[in-house]
This record gives structure tokens, C-alpha cells and sequence, in this order.
């Protein structure tokens, strides 16, 4: 069944800082969109995740985004939310490099085909490819935690992925979840508008005073690849680098919005209960609790480990030297998708050699 694919020599699986990191470094060793590479992306527009994250996330929040290779993301305006500036700038990115990203396609599913072949399968039919890198991010897995009583609940439950500003909350007895920056974030938002907040996390959070520094991100990064290298499922690197200090989260702990719990027991229909007995009436329990790998769709390769993680040499997985994940694990932040986009390709070129294309 090969027979009725797609040929071609590499198939990039999603257009967002991973994937056009890659596809930027896959062009500049000589490999040409549409002829030897092909970039498949689900979503609607340019922007990966980004497209998605919610309007008071302004450019001014995010934690420092790194810029593509090959092109700067200059003079936008920290005001505008990361959404317009990310999928703008992305936008032009893929234009002025010609990228020709297809969208929207899904990748349904990834298997061993003939001919030492990867055989692709996809909402605009199959590619047989000789290699594959896996670039599809966490968004369209975002992570719920289960608690007995959850299907009880009279209120309204969401995950943070689907907050859509404040005034939603207005009124309500809010309790959130999770001790991330977008638990932070989102509660420092609702609490002013809400009747009541209650803030529950697993671990005391961690509040680091100054600037994230290189050295620490190293050592965050490293914490992370280590555990990818026993085959264990990967944390997120944000979550071993502690929260950064803000003004805004100073005077928030002042206030006594960040004044914070741990783990309730159960859920109510009409709210959640620790196991000494404590209660909290609440309308809605918002899930700040992080994504999973999105990869469903590399299923049928069977590249995880018995600790349900994906052993990896790099971005190269060792079950399958064909296929990299890209902004997977270690490599989950936009420095990192960077890196590991042209870590993939020097890879791949070796695999392939000899490569098409003009040597440098
Ligand atoms: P994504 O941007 O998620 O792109 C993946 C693409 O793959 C998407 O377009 C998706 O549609 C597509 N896709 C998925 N599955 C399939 C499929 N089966 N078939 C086809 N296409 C598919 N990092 C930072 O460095 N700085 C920050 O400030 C920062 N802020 C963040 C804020 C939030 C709220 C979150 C959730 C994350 C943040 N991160 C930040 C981490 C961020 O996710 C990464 O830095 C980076 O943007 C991820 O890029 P990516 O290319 O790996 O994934």
C-alpha cells in the first residue's frame, strides 16, 4: 500500500516553533518544501499553539519568546496579545522562506510501511517518507487530573487551554488548580471579578526572586533530558525552574489571593472536600494542570518505554533511529524547539546521506 503514497524524504508533523525551526534547517542543508520535505499542521492558521492561547496573554507576559532561526521578531507591542503578534510574525516567517505549510491537515496515524518507509496517513492522504520529525507540541492534550466525585460536580469545570478572560468568573466562587504560571496568571485575573477564589496545588509552589538565568535554564533543561533518557514520560521544563516573581504576584500575596492549599480529596456536586473534613463551595473548578506530549498518532510504532516514556539519543528516538521529536521533553520551550529543530536535520542528513541539494 505503499504504492499509492506520497514519496518523499522527510514529513515534518506540525507548523508551530519545533516544526518551522526544522523546516527552516531542513531548506538551508538543501532539502526543498514540497519536493523533499513536506510540513502537515492541524491548525486553522499560522502560529502553532500560540493561535490558541487566550487574548490577556498579552506579548507582555510570556516568559521571553526566542525568535525563529534566520528572522527577528521585532517592535510588537507588549500590549497586543501573543496570539496576533506569534501568528503574525509566524506568518511571514513561513511567506518569506516559502515553507508552503499545509493547513489544515491531521496526522491520524504513523506506521512502519515497505521499503524501510514510514507510512503516513493523513486528512489529505499518505506520504511514504524515509524520515519524520515529530513536531505537535502539547496543546491538543491538555492534562486533567481525575478526583473522585468529578462527574458530581453542579458547577462548570474547564482546563486553563480554554480560558477565555476574566469575565466568565465574574460572581463566582472560582477554584483553581495547578501551580504553574498559567494557574498564576489566570488566577491574579479572575480574583478581582470573582465572589471567591481558593488556589489548589499538589506541591508549595516555588517563587524565584530575579531573572531566570542561563545557568539555571541549563540545569532546568537538564533535569528534564535525564529523565527522557530513562524512559520516563518527560516533566515540563517550566515545571522544575519555580515561578517567576512579579510585582503584580507580590501584591497578590499580600492580598492573600495566593495563599495556597494543597490537594483536595473529592469533589462534590456542589464543591471540593480535603480528607480532614475542610470544605469549599464553589460554581467552577478551573484545571491549570498542563498538557501531555500530543503524540497519539506515533502509537502504532510503539517507541515507549515500560515507564511510558519515549527513550531519546538527542531528538532521535532509540526504537526508531527515523524519528525525532522536536519541542518534546527537554527540548518543550521556544529555545529549545529552536535547537532541537536543527539538532533533527543534521541528524536526518546523516541518516540520509547523501543528502539533495548543494553541499555548504
Ligand atoms: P506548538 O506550538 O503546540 O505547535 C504544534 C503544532 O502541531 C500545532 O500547530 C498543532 O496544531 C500541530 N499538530 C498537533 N498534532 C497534530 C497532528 N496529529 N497532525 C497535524 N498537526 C498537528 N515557551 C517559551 O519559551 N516562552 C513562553 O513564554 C511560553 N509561554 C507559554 C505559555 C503557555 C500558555 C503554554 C501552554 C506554553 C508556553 N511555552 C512557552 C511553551 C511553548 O509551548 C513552546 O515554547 C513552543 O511554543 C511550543 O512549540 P511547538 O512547535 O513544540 O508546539
Amino acid at each position: 500500500d505503499t504504492a499509492t503514497a506520497v514519496d518523499t524524504d522527510v514529513v515534518v508533523i506540525g507548523g508551530g516553533q519545533a516544526g518551522l525551526a526544522a523546516a527552516f534547517h531542513l531548506q538551508r542543508v538543501g532539502y526543498r518544501a514540497d519536493r523533499d520535505f513536506v510540513v502537515l499542521d492541524h491548525s486553522p492558521r499560522p502560529g502553532g499553539a500560540w493561535q490558541f492561547r487566550w487574548p490577556s496573554l498579552t506579548y507582555g507576559k510570556v516568559h521571553g519568546m526566542h525568535a525563529l532561526p534566520g528572522m527577528e521578531l521585532s517592535g510588537a507591542d507588549p500590549g497586543r496579545p501573543s496570539s496576533e503578534v506569534i501568528g503574525a510574525y509566524f506568518e511571514s516567517y513561513e511567506q518569506t522562506f516559502g515553507l508552503s505549510v499545509h493547513r489544515p491537515v491531521s496526522v491520524l496515524a504513523v506506521r512502519a510501511g515497505a521499503g524501510g518507509r514510514l507510512l503516513v496517513e493523513s486528512s489529505e492522504g499518505r506520504y511514504a517518507t524515509r524520515a519524520l520529525i515529530n513536531a505537535t507540541g502539547t496543546w491538543d492534550r491538555p492534562f486533567w487530573p481525575r478526583f473522585p466525585g468529578q462527574e458530581t460536580f453542579g458547577g462548570r469545570q474547564l482546563h486553563s487551554s480554554r480560558y477565555e478572560g476574566a469575565e466568565q468568573f465574574r460572581g463566582a466562587r472560582v477554584v483553581v488548580v495547578g501551580g504553574g504560571t498559567s494557574a498564576v496568571q489566570q488566577l491574579l485575573e479572575i480574583a478581582p471579578v470573582a465572589a471567591a477564589t481558593t488556589w489548589v496545588t499538589r506541591r508549595p509552589p516555588v517563587f524565584r526572586d530575579g531573572p531566570f538565568g542561563e545557568e539555571e535554564g541549563r540545569a532546568a533543561v537538564a533535569l528534564v533530558e535525564e529523565r527522557v533518557r530513562q524512559g520516563l514520560p518527560p516533566q515540563s521544563v517550566v515545571s522544575v525552574t519555580g515561578l517567576p516573581m512579579t510585582d503584580a504576584i507580590r501584591q497578590a500575596r499580600e492580598s492573600g489571593v495566593l495563599e495556597r492549599l494543597p490537594l483536595f480529596e473529592r469533589i462534590t456536586p456542589t464543591g471540593v472536600v480535603w480528607a480532614d473534613g475542610r470544605r469549599v463551595a464553589a460554581d467552577v473548578i478551573l484545571y491549570a494542570t498542563g498538557f501531555r506530549a500530543a503524540i497519539d498518532h506515533l502509537a502504532p510504532l510503539k517507541l515507549r518505554e515500560p515507564g511510558g516514556g519515549i527513550r531519546m539519543d538527542g531528538t532521535r528516538t532509540l526504537r526508531d533511529p527515523r524519528v525525532h521529536l522536536v519541542g518534546y521533553g527537554p527540548s518543550a520551550s521556544t529555545i529549545g524547539a529552536n535547537r532541537a529543530g536543527r539538532a533533527a536535520v543534521h541528524d536526518i542528513r546523516r541518516l540520509l546521506a547523501p543528502a539533495p541539494g548543494p553541499a555548504p
